[in-house]
């Protein structure tokens, strides 16, 4: 199954399916091929037969149903107990593993409290050959139970278990199973064994990300329900008097119209009930969809080795009609396509339901898929042509996909993408996420492949130094990785190997590969296997680097001399690599040069080209594209194209980008000022990065601006995941006609997260600053540069429920030295953004020699003219409080109170703060206000006769978080009052421009 759930909504996510199967007559052509000599002698597959009879009560969203299981031991051991899955049970309460998934992933939400999302199994009477059993429900997981037989189960017994059960169908919002209105998703819902393989029980939890692992068997399945439903099913349905009325209706859908297709709402349910039954064989799990609104497609395709016909079904609903009409050619085409190129289609049906999913694009199950809303036909072409993929790599190569989901993903993404490209040669990327092809011209953007996308995202991980190996379980991933190792990277790495084996051989390889594995639970071994007997060649390179490890590919072309090439390897893959010669789009040769590290000269053939280039379809992983070519002529033949680019546009990892975005400032010294900003795109990241922001100041006729570079380092497995060295350079008006001028230059250490599924992240900096003389400056003298010395650690958990951060500082001038700490929590109400929100801070001076009181700390936020580091985006930074709006402007910080106290108070030696801002539970969304407390204790209160150290203030603030807040104490402690004036003055604001930053921007991944 698929489920590509990162950036939720632009890019595709597949569910899995669990397809249903018809089985077929074709197992009788390879007969029981399950013992294969592909397999290590102590193979063995436990056999498991299903029988239930299960009835839909629509009105209440049950199942009513009895179930028997034949278990026949094929192992050599004697079994005590029994693992079963009670899946729909993760559904029953908070504390399940999926509801701990789901609140890790997606914050705090309703989940499970809330009785209509509920749902469970019970009603539960285990018996083995017809005698009560003990069993017992897994402490913490009660989505599985523990069955003990009364006597052992030797090799080559079987049982039959047998039990009634009751589910209590959620609605069907949060993951798999579930009922939207009357429509039925019934997937993961019957009490299921656990597999039992060479390596003991695989009992586990239901989850969202990560898939699952069952036994092959049979299904016989009675479903009864009202009559006037269509139900899409795993397996053959066996009723002749339904056949005939899907038949009707199949040829009936076949010609409607638009208008035949309007109206989404559920037709009453008939009063008189029938019962479907479907068989099924060599399947590994049992799904069925429901719906009284289904239309019907029918088709059949031959397959192309055996001949063999199959029938093709389509179910759909109003919603997104006009696009389903379509899905019959799309579900026959890339069967036919699978079955070419891997062995024929393995079951006697195949079944495509439209659902309102909500766990991600679609999901499969065997013989059958779910697909959710889509955004084009070709999403709908490309989710189909996945979720049917899965057939092979899923259903009939029954992989555990918890521990391994990159062979089900990866190798079904990997064909789909081939798929994909061979059926839209020329797709390109703004038509699937930027919509106008005006808009992708004004990005240059228009030229740019659909599947650039996936690179970029896996890019950014690479860059950011957050990739883990693809072989990890599924549970070890950040949800992040989740999506781009397994469904983007594993499936471009697949697709490295078939360029680079051919298609011919990469198809022999895969073929006999599922051959020889259908319908057992193939290990990562057998598929390396298969590869290195069949190819002959050393594929180390493959399985243990480029799947095993995150080493980075990056090959550099040196200099080219006499038709030969000089490449040197800069990553720590040694993979092989394509060379080619090309002018503009035409390639005149094309060469594969196994992996090699340090450096190599190259032989290539002459001919009348323009430039040599390392892989320039974007096959492999290479990470720096910009070291890959080489021009046979000119000045510089190692450049680059520069690709000027307006505003923030899709970057082109094969091109140098230089990004320009007219910008416009105002200050009060420097009036109106007109420039531009430029910098070399901020999605991916690179070693060197920068932006530079150049203004003509209309107010005082000079030049004013910001610039910034830096160089990133990443290295390869160290505790260090990034070392930033970075210089920075400012210079704006001041009063008197001066300029301010500020210098920043430092390091940032960023740790690596030893579990990437926590997203704590650990950072030390140290910097050194050379600064105008605020001092100085304000009494409009020519003012000195002073230098600091700044040493920071900050430790920061950035999940959505309470999340937290720590702050150490140390600072250093000429004349003082101090240090804080500063700490913030919010404890996380309903929903994801609702909190309470405290900040405690503390601070003391360790030495303060200066005349000029500012170094030490403030009690309340500094104003632009306190900021002797010139901190923050002030525009009118010198004005004085509380002479004009902006005036108002101050910095929460240290102290953090807001009333303006720091004039008459002075600066503190030691303070401590603490401070709460709540959101308003359930009515923020409408009143964007949150009240807010500051409590502040410092070395000296005032010494006038309000002298008490301790101050309070309580308020409200309101506006748009992060961006502008306007803060309006109304309940002050006396000391406050008695300096504070009249209420309006204080009211303050502050203004971050800073939150639009390209770290927020991008911190999911914890850049
Ligand atoms: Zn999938």
């Amino acid at each position: 199954m698929m489920e590509e759930c990162w950036f939720k909504n632009k890019i595709k996510i597949y569910l899995v399916p669990k397809y249903h199967f018809r089985q077929m007559i074709f197992i009788c052509l390879f007969g029981l091929v399950s013992v294969s000599p592909a397999f290590p002698q102590t193979y063995f597959q436990q056999k498991i037969n299903y029988k239930i009879d299960v009835s839909l009560d629509d009105n209440h969203h049950e199942l009513h149903a009895f179930e028997t299981v034949e278990y026949i031991n094929n192992s050599p051991d004697t079994l005590h107990f029994i693992w079963f899955h009670l899946w729909p049970n993760a559904y029953s309460n908070n504390n399940t593993p999926l509801a701990k998934q789901l609140l890790r992933l997606n914050g705090k939400q309703r989940l499970f409290s809330d009785l209509e999302l509920r749902g469970f199994i019970d009603s539960l009477h285990f018996e083995i050959n017809g005698k009560p059993v003990r069993w017992n429900l897994l402490p913490g997981q009660p989505d599985i139970c523990h069955i003990f037989p009364d006597a052992p189960m030797n090799p080559g017994d079987s049982i039959i278990i047998s039990t009634p059960f009751h589910v209590k169908i959620p609605k069907g919002v949060t993951s798999r199973l579930g009922h939207i209105g009357e429509s039925y998703q019934i997937s993961q819902w019957y009490p299921k064994a656990a597999v039992y393989d060479q390596s003991g029980w695989h009992p586990m939890p239901y989850l969202d990300q990560g898939e699952f692992y069952s036994e092959f068997g049979s299904f016989d399945v009675n479903i009864t329900l009202p009559a006037n439903y269509i139900v899409g099913a795993t397996g053959n349905l066996q009723n002749q008097p339904e056949a005939e009325m899907l038949d009707k209706l199949a040829s009936d859908t076949a010609w409607y119209k638009k208008t035949d297709m309007e109206g989404t709402s559920f037709p009453t349910s008939s009063k008189q009930t029938k019962t479907l039954r479907y068989k099924a064989n060599h399947v590994h799990d049992f799904a069925w969809f429901a719906d009284k609104r289904f239309h019907v497609l029918k088709g059949k395709v031959k397959l192309p080795e055996s001949g063999r016909e199959i029938t093709t079904w389509v179910m759909f609903t109003n919603d997104q009609a006009e696009l389903w009409k379509d899905a019959l050619q799309y579900v026959n085409d890339a069967i036919l396509f699978f079955s070419k190129h891997i062995g024929d289609y393995p079951y006697e049906s195949y079944t495509v339901v439209q659902s309102a999913l909500s766990a991600g694009l679609g999901m499969e199950y065997p013989g059958i898929s779910v697909i959710g809303m889509v955004e084009s036909a070709y999403s709908l072409d490309e989710v189909i042509t996945h979720e049917i993929g899965h057939n092979w790599f899923y259903s009939a190569l029954g992989f555990n996909e918890r521990q391994y989901p990159y062979l089900d993903e990866g190798l079904t993404s990997a064909c789909t993408t081939r798929y994909m490209n061979k059926k839209y040669p020329d797709k390109k990327l703004w038509e699937v996420y930027v919509g106008k092809i005006k808009m992708a011209r004004f990005l240059h953007i228009e030229k740019m492949p659909i599947q650039r996308m996936q690179e970029l995202e896996r890019l950014a991980q690479a860059r950011n130094n957050l990739e883990q190996p693809i072989k990890l379980p599924a549970t070890d991933f950040s949800d992040i990785n989740y999506g781009i190792m397994i469904y983007n990277k594993a499936d471009m790495a697949f697709n490295y190997l078939r360029a680079y084996l051919g298609d011919s051989l990469f198809d022999a390889t895969i073929h006999e590969y599922y051959r020889k594995l259908i319908f057992t639970h193939p290990h990562p071994n057998d598929l390396r296997k298969s590869f290195e007997t069949r190819t002959v060649k050393d594929l180390n390179w493959f399985f243990d680097d480029l799947m095993g490890t995150v080493k980075r590919m990056d090959y550099k072309i040196v200099e080219l001399e006499n038709q030969q090439v000089l490449v040197k390897n800069d990553g720590e893959l040694a993979s092989p690599f394509l060379i080619s010669g090309i002018t503009g789009d035409s390639v005149f040769f094309e060469k594969w040069i196994d992996g090699f590290e340090g450096k190599k000269w190259i032989e290539i053939p002459s001919g009348n080209y323009a430039e040599i280039k390392i892989d320039p379809g974007h096959i492999t992983p290479e990470i720096n594209r910009l070291n890959n070519n080489i021009k046979k002529t000119g000045l510089f033949p190692k450049s680059d194209p520069v690709r000027p680019q307006i505003f923030f546009s899709v970057e082109d990892p094969g091109k140098r980008s230089l990004m320009y975005i007219p910008a416009a400032n105002w200050t009060r010294e420097n009036g109106f000022m007109a420039g531009v900003a430029l910098h070399n795109g901020f999605f991916l990241p690179k070693r060197i990065e920068y932006l530079v922001m150049p203004f003509y100041a209309f107010g005082n006729n000079d030049l004013a601006g910001f610039g910034r570079v830096s160089y990133n380092i990443t290295p390869f497995e160290k505790f260090i995941r990034k070392a930033t060295i970075s210089f920075e350079a400012t210079q704006y008006g001041a009063p008197g006609n001066q300029n301010y001028q500020k210098i920043k230059t430092g390091v940032d250490l960023y740790f690596k997260n030893k579990n990437m599924n926590s997203s704590l992240t650990q950072k030390v900096s140290g910097d050194y600053f050379a600064v105008s003389d605020l001092y100085q400056i304000e009494q409009e003298q020519a003012a000195a540069m002073n230098s600091f010395l700044q040493f920071g650690y900050q430790l920061e958990q950035r999940r959505l429920i309470n999340p937290f951060s720590v702050q150490a500082l140390l600072e250093t001038g000429k004349s003082y030295r101090k240090t804080s700490v500063e700490f913030n929590y919010k404890v996380s109400y309903y929903g994801q953004n609702e909190g309470l929100d405290i900040r405690l801070f503390a601070g003391t001076m360790l030495k303060n020699k200066s005349d000029i009181p500012f170094y030490a700390f403030s009690a309340s936020g500094r104003s632009g003219r306190e900021q002797y580091l010139y901190q923050g985006s002030y525009p009118d930074r010198f004005a004085t409080f509380p002479d004009n709006f902006f005036s108002r402007q101050m910095t929460l910080s240290e102290g953090g109170l807001v009333s303006a106290l720091n004039d008459s108070l002075g600066y503190s030696r030691r303070l401590v703060s603490l401070s709460f801002t709540s959101t308003l539970p359930k009515i923020n969304k409408w009143v964007p206000v949150k009240p807010f407390v500051n409590l502040l204790l410092n070395d000296h209160g005032f010494g006038n006769g309000f002298d008490s150290p301790l101050f309070f203030e309580a308020g409200i603030k309101a506006g748009f978080w992060n961006l502008f807040e306007i803060y309006i104490p109304l309940v002050v402690s006396r000391n406050i009052d008695s300096v504070s004036g009249p209420f309006k003055n204080r009211i303050r604001f502050i203004l971050s421009l800073d939150s639009f930053s390209k770290e927020k921007l991008f911190s999911k991944g914890g850049i």
